[in-house]
């Protein structure tokens, strides 16, 4: 038998999650995620709208890739969340037009989603509008209506494919940050990180934000990243009106626009803007006043109302990695054996996702001119953490019985119990920011003001650490500052 192929794949967000685990399918591979921060999925996939495009946004002539890549990704979507439990509302999108001008992009628009081949398109008037959508603005006139569309959210995603691929053998590599790549004969031979060498066949630069830096390591790439940033604001999951489709203007040459939609947890949402920043500042997450006023002007058009803003919980922002020429870079080089680019992931990257993962595993078939043998044992499937929110108070009395630790509820905005904390932490989870992305606490009104001290002292316990090592996201944000005590005792003795 023939060694494993060994592929180390950097960036652990939606990209190289999804690549992993099409790798994990077969025999053949020995596949590396290597991801520099403590956690999975918190670069570009943690922070965006969460829309499983249906896919006539994308020009064929101009960008084939995202054009072609995001329709099958909306495709696979559908088999990949019922493997992994990742909640999904397969809600469908309206595009709204409120004159001829825009009518006229609706039709363009229908006109490429055919040529992309979506299904089920449709061009409709204000009363059908109205029927799919109360809340919509009065004067909306027409609509392109696209049910293939969903919505997710990002970080499930993230975290149901890394478990599926860790235990279908890959090797997750966390607070590993790649700094080189060594070459040898017009080889890749593998990575120099901060954790020491990794050996590696072949290299998938699947980086997010960082990809041509990467792809400089090597020598090649000859492509930029500028980050575009996005903001968004958030409500809480009472306030009212919502909406139940994805609501978009006709988009802008920069963006498919701002959104009104209603998250998988049922916070109705709004953004994001967009506004491209220097490359130097691929870390500008903050909020602007700019940003956040022209989001609510945009979103306002949409809808009859929006909720008051004392509703807002929370806003955030996220950057979209724009690559030279606005296309999807997937490729291997010439110049180097064994690095391939999975680059410039901006819109439509989350939806693509899965079939990127796939184009990705034809182009090592191609170079290495072999088909793969599947693994027998290889499961497709995962469950999510099981949340007692969701559940019937019958349900809930038994699970107690069975396991007190679930009676005990740390988070009360989103009901989440001591027994699902420690399970993240057991799928994990290794700080504050870990617990809430796997399951809710602290994404209610109060925003983990009443909770966060809780999970802190589970996570102390559970992983045994001093409670103030405890941190939001890592090395830099620990909730305290050391034994203060300590310097009392020293002066006593
Ligand atoms: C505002 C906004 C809205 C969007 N809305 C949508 C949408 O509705 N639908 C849609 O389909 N797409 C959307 N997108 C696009 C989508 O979010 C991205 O295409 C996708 O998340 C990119 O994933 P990725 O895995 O390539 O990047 P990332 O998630 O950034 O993953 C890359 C990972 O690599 C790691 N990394 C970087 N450098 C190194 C290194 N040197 N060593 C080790 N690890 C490293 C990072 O820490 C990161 O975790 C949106 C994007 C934004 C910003």
């Amino acid at each position: 038998m023939r060694r494993p192929i060994h592929v180390a794949v950097i960036g652990a967000g939606i990209v190289g999650a999804s690549i992993a685990r099409v790798l994990s399918m077969f025999e053949d591979f020995e596949v590396d995620l290597l991801e520099r921060e403590v956690d999975i999925g918190w670069g570009v996939s943690k922070a965006n709208t969460g829309i499983i495009h249906a896919g006539y946004d994308d020009e064929p002539e101009l960008y084939p890739l995202r054009a072609k890549l995001c329709v099958e990704g909306n495709k696979l979507w559908h088999k990949w969340t019922e493997e992994l439990d990742i909640p999904i509302r397969w809600c469908g999108s309206l595009v709204l037009a409120f004159n001829n001008e825009e009518m006229k992009i609706l039709k363009e628009l229908y006109n490429r989603g055919v040529r992309n081949k979506v299904k089920e398109l449709k061009i409709i008037g204000a009363e059908e509008i109205k029927t799919l959508e109360p809340n919509v603005s009065r004067e909306a006139e027409a609509a392109l209506w696209a049910p293939t569309a969903g919505q997710i959210s990002p970080w499930d995603a993230v975290i149901a494919l890394v478990e599926n691929c860790v235990m279908n053998g890959v090797r997750l590599r966390l607070s590993t940050e790649v700094r080189g790549i060594k070459i040898e004969g017009g080889c890749v031979r593998g990575l120099e990180t901060n954790r020491g060498f990794i050996e590696a066949d072949f290299i998938i630069n699947s980086s997010g934000l960082y990809a041509d830096k990467i792809a400089e390591m090597a020598g090649l790439g000859g492509y930029r990243i500028k980050p575009r940033r996005g903001e968004y604001l958030i409500f809480d999951r009472e306030a009212e009106p919502k909406v139940s489709r994805i609501l978009f203007p006709t988009p802008t040459p920069i963006s498919k626009g701002v959104v009104v939609t209603t998250t998988v947890d049922g916070n109705l949402m709004i953004g994001p803007s967009a506004q491209d920043l220097a490359e130097d500042q691929r870390e500008e997450r903050a909020n602007t006043r700019e940003g956040l006023d022209y989001v609510w002007e945009s979103a306002s058009k949409l809808v009859e109302k929006l909720p008051p803003k004392s509703r807002v919980i929370r806003f955030f922002a996220g950057l979209r990695p724009e690559p030279t020429g606005g296309d999807f870079i997937i490729r291997k080089y010439d110049e180097v054996f064994g690095l391939i680019d999975a680059a410039g992931m901006r819109s439509p990257g989350l939806t693509s996702a899965p079939a990127i993962a796939h184009m990705i595993l034809n182009i090592l078939k191609s170079t290495l001119d072999a088909d793969f043998k599947p693994k027998k044992c290889w499961n497709p499937y995962r469950r999510r953490i099981r949340r007692f929110s969701e559940l019937t108070p019958e349900e809930r009395s038994k699970l107690v019985k069975e396991e007190p630790r679930y009676g005990r509820i740390i988070c009360i905005d989103k009901m989440v119990t001591e027994m699902e904390i420690i399970e993240a932490i057991r799928r994990g989870a290794t700080t504050i920011d870990g617990v809430k992305f796997r399951t809710r606490a602290c994404m209610g009104i109060c925003q983990g003001s009443s909770c966060t001290h809780k999970i802190a002292l589970i996570i102390s316990r559970e992983l045994k650490i001093p409670l103030w090592k405890v941190s939001i996201r890592g090395p830099g944000t620990e909730i305290g500052i050391g034994d203060v005590k300590s310097l009392f005792r020293r002066r006593k003795t």
